[in-house]
């Protein structure tokens, strides 16, 4: 059974996602406080973190960036609609999702199930990665889309082997700025727009019509998650 601590300060939202998650099969442990909720995280092991940002003593992000230093815990941020920074700072600081209040607790289970289906994926290691009917021969630079050689600039072939490696995990223009150059300034990150667009003319089918690199809206990218 996958344990999920809960970090919420919101007894009633604690209270109904606990019930739901339970009823979905997974073990709940709580925490009401950012401090707790990095004593808990290191106390129980849990294979998910469904984290509020908003919370008295640690913040949400602060929980995120101590929890960062020593484990890669899958984490869903909680956040409200206001906090449209907070969400793509979190993101940056290695959150691997989030779900906007207020959320349907159905929703919120298909997320878990989403992002533990990724953790539990061992992708990454290999010299192929494969998603969808994208093949990615990594020593050899080389990219097939259903069998058929496509050329990318190394731009683009950085670019898509990002995204491509973690179907489903949304990249903000920050970090897949940093993944293609190293460095992030506010002016550069829409030249990620354009680069995404010269990817999507050589592989999607229908460009207009992206079915691989989707766009979060506000956000940044993910690649499809099949
Ligand atoms: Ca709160």
């Amino acid at each position: 059974m996958k344990k999920v601590l809960v970090v919420e300060d919101e007894l009633k939202i604690a209270r109904l996602v606990r019930d739901y998650l339970q009823q979905a099969g997974f073990a709940v442990v709580e925490a009401a406080d950012g401090r707790t909720a990095l004593s808990m995280a290191a106390a129980e092991r849990p294979d998910m973190i469904v984290l509020d940002l908003g919370l008295p003593e640690l913040d949400g992000l602060d929980v995120t960036r101590r929890l960062r230093a020593g484990s890669s815990v899958p984490i869903i941020m909680l956040t409200a609609r206001s906090d449209e920074a907070d969400k793509i700072v979190g993101l940056e600081l290695g959150a691997d999702d989030y779900i906007i209040k207020p959320f349907s607790p159905k929703e919120l289970v298909a997320r878990i199930r989403a992002v533990l289906r990724r953790a539990d994926a061992t992708l990454g290691g290999g010299e192929m990665i494969r998603a969808g009917p994208v093949s990615i021969d990594l020593p050899k630079r080389r990219v097939t889309i259903d069998g058929t050689d496509v050329e990318l600039t190394a731009t683009e072939f950085d670019l898509l082997i990002t995204l491509a490696r973690h179907p489903g995990r949304i990249y903000t223009r920050a970090q897949l700025l940093d993944s293609i150059h190293g460095v992030s300034f506010d002016s550069y990150e829409r030249s990620v727009d354009a680069h995404v667009k010269n990817l999507r003319r050589k592989i999607e089918p229908d460009p207009t019509r992206p079915r691989l690199v989707l766009t979060v809206y506000g956000v940044g990218y993910k690649f499809a998650d099949a």
